[in-house]
């Protein structure tokens, strides 16, 4: 049976952080999320209500935040791509916290249609896409959910894109990777929260004493979404 999917938001941008910054995408949103960031930027995320179902089409348009969703396959998600006219290759699938669903069938139908896909977790669920799938894994800590990032979720990830604010964020983050064999198979982002001097200080000196990868959350700088 095919499974559907509760799209929020299906949007084409520039993905401005990690490994694909600069890279054009088409942003597919997932509704849903219960990992609690009190710093969340898409709250609108967060409940699946009923009532606030809606048609795919209705929620391309960009131009403001909802709370409403759709409730989609795979193809149908390729279709609406199609019908917009959207020219990305990379398909970047966040949320909301899309792990809370098994992706393996959107992630093989949207391969098999020639995207690559990044997928954008907390680390908080099974990771479950396609070989293929790029998984970028920003992990959430001590968050209000009181959710464990995995360390099955932290295996598979390919890449590790971390908030930092301060030495204390660096510390979280290595205590993590004290879980892994080794990280050599992974690329690690660090991320300066809000742009403040002193965490892209940090940030950067941090990033050349390991080399590590700087990701400045371009969009910001750009005023873009
Ligand atoms: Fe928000 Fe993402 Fe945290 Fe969920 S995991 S609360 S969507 S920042």
């Amino acid at each position: 049976m095919t499974q559907n999917y509760k799209v929020n938001e299906l949007f084409q941008t520039i993905q401005g952080e990690g490994v694909y910054t600069g890279v054009p995408a088409i942003f597919v949103r997932l509704q849903g999320c219960d990992v609690g960031c009190a710093w969340c930027d898409t709250k609108h995320t967060w409940d699946i209500d009923p009532s606030k179902q809606s048609e795919l089409m209705l929620l391309t348009d960009k131009s403001t935040e909802s709370d409403r969703w759709a409730d989609v396959s795979a193809k149908e998600i390729v279709d609406e791509i199609k019908r917009l006219g959207y020219t990305a290759n990379l398909i970047v699938i966040t949320g909301g916290e899309p792990c809370m669903f098994d992706l393996r069938e959107l992630t093989q139908v949207l391969h098999e249609f020639g995207f690559q896909i990044q997928l954008e977790t907390s680390g908080t669920y099974p990771v479950l896409v396609d070989d293929q799938t790029w998984v970028t894994l920003s992990p959430k800590i001590n968050m209000r959910g009181k959710k464990e990032v995995l360390k099955t979720a932290l295996v598979r990830a390919n890449e590790i894109k971390h908030p930092v604010g301060t030495e204390k964020d660096i510390e979280q983050l290595d205590a993590l990777l004290q879980q892994l064999k080794s990280v050599n198979d992974k690329t690690i982002c660090l991320q300066p929260i809000s742009q403040k001097p002193k965490a892209t200080a940090l940030c950067m000196k941090t990033c050349i004493e390991r080399n590590w990868r700087l990701s400045i959350q371009m969009h910001k700088y750009l005023d873009i979404d």
